[in-house]
């Protein structure tokens, strides 16, 4: 099906056709008309399937039809992470380059001036994490009685970061009339319910397997000591076929660890954690979008939802905590149906998490060995490595992530200029228990 059977207008295909897109991916097709139609949407797609134009081209085409000059506040699109915020920002822009739309960012660990500013001065559209957005509302700022749509964008993962509280007090302050859209990896009963809580009759349009990884991406593993690790990570980097690659550390010092010795290899790196400023992040993804480094270092909340094409290649340096990690880890290969490969390194004792992922993704992993690596080699003179445990990214940020326990200080997490996308890790309730196999140590 061709873009334009969609019901979009000449100025939204315009700026499809300079996008370089030349058909909608399948979640596109799916919601895009259903969307146009007025109906609340529950989209089931993993990231990489297109699902940011799935919801905005849509939402462009309704808003067109009025007038946009009422510098009226008419869409909030709610996501959990600055980078992603960001992101969706560079789709909007991009799929509206022909229309008169002003949009604002809101997001904390940068100055609130500027967003303030944004907020009285009347944008049509606000992407935002709900820590920083929840505060200015409390202090007044920008009038949200005008929204038409309210989008909630990788739910799954604003859940998993305790935001449930700060969303369900931003929606009260919306209009109840509202057209509501919902996408997230997967369908959790706890997603079911909060489709239940802020959608009205909505419809679901699910692309492929319940957390099924793309299906582009070659998925292997390779079974390693934990001291070889690095080396082995140095040894394919040096393969020729590994030119742009996203490294995933469990932790933020893991993520340094790794960059240090990349930089003392010669190999161009930037890192992308929640310990950094978020002027240092956005650089770093910058960086690496622009091709200036080669690899980037990342953990796994930082890393959420981020969007480079071309990355040739994602390593699970450490493997992922929980299986929907690692589907979103690699989701950020082979988005929209490009191509791309998929490493994990699993340690001697991470065999049972490795079943358990096979058994979660429906599919075993080939087993790989680099030819003329020395797997048997003595431990070379590094640090050792992290200890193992829940909660990684959390260390000294109070306030923030979410164990999916409760709500934490008072509800507002990242509230006050705090850095909603920087740090929470999810932790209790979607680790790998139940469904998935073995629970984590
Ligand atoms: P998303 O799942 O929204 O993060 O999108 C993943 C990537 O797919 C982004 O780089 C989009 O620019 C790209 N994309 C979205 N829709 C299409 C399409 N119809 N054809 C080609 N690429 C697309």
């Amino acid at each position: 099906m061709p873009f334009q059977a969609l019901g979009l207008e000449p100025r939204i295909l315009a700026a499809i056709k300079d996008a370089g897109y030349t058909e909608p991916t399948p979640i596109q097709s799916a919601a895009i008309p259903k969307i146009i139609a007025g109906v609340d949407v529950i989209g089931i797609a993993q990231t990489g399937t297109g699902k940011t134009a799935a919801f905005v081209l849509p939402m462009l085409q309704l808003l067109s039809r009025r007038e946009l000059k009422g510098r009226r506040m008419r869409v909030l699109v709610l996501a959990p992470t600055r980078e992603l915020v960001v992101q969706i920002e560079e789709n909007v822009r991009a799929y509206a380059r022909h229309l008169p739309l002003r949009v604002a960012l809101i997001f904390g660990g940068v100055g609130e001036r500027p967003q303030v500013e944004a907020l009285r001065d009347g944008v049509e559209l606000i992407i935002a994490c709900p820590g920083r957005l929840l505060d200015l509302m409390e202090r007044r700022h920008g009038d949200f009685s005008g929204i038409e749509f309210l989008v909630l964008d990788e739910a799954d993962r604003m859940l998993d970061m305790g935001f449930l509280p700060g969303i369900r007090r931003i929606v009260r302050a919306l209009p109840k009339k509202r057209q509501t859209l919902l996408f997230s990896a997967t369908l959790s009963p706890e997603i079911e319910a909060l489709t239940h809580e802020f959608l009205h009759q909505p419809t679901t349009v699910q692309v492929g397997r319940r957390s099924n990884p793309a299906e582009t991406v070659t998925q292997v593993a390779y079974e390693v000591p934990r001291h070889l690790k690095l080396a082995l990570l140095i040894a394919l980097l040096q393969q020729p076929d590994f030119d742009t690659v996203l490294v995933f550390s469990r932790t933020k010092h893991g993520a340094d660890r790794i960059a240090r010795k990349l930089e003392a290899c010669k190999i161009t790196n930037a890192t992308l954690h929640s310990n950094k400023s978020q002027n240092h992040r956005l650089r770093s993804l910058k960086a690496f979008k622009a091709g200036e480094v080669r690899v980037l270092v990342a953990t796994d909340i930082a890393a959420r939802g981020i969007d480079v094409t071309g990355i040739s290649h994602v390593v699970n340096y450490d493997f992922p905590m929980t299986n929907e990690d690692y589907v979103h880890r690699i989701g950020r290969t082979g988005r929209a149906n490009a191509v791309g490969d998929a490493v994990s390194f699993v340690c001697p004792d991470e065999h049972g998490d490795l079943r358990s992922l096979e058994r979660f993704i429906g599919r075993g992993l080939p087993r790989k060995k680099l030819e003329g690596f020395d797997y048997t080699a003595a431990a070379p003179p590094e640090p050792p490595a992290p200890p193992r445990g829940p909660r990684p990214e959390r260390g000294g940020q109070p306030g923030r992530g979410g164990n999916a326990g409760g709500p934490r200080g008072g509800g507002r997490p990242g509230g006050g200029g705090g850095r909603p996308g920087g740090g929470g890790d999810r932790a209790g309730g979607n680790r790998r228990s139940g469904g998935g196999g073995g629970r984590r140590p």
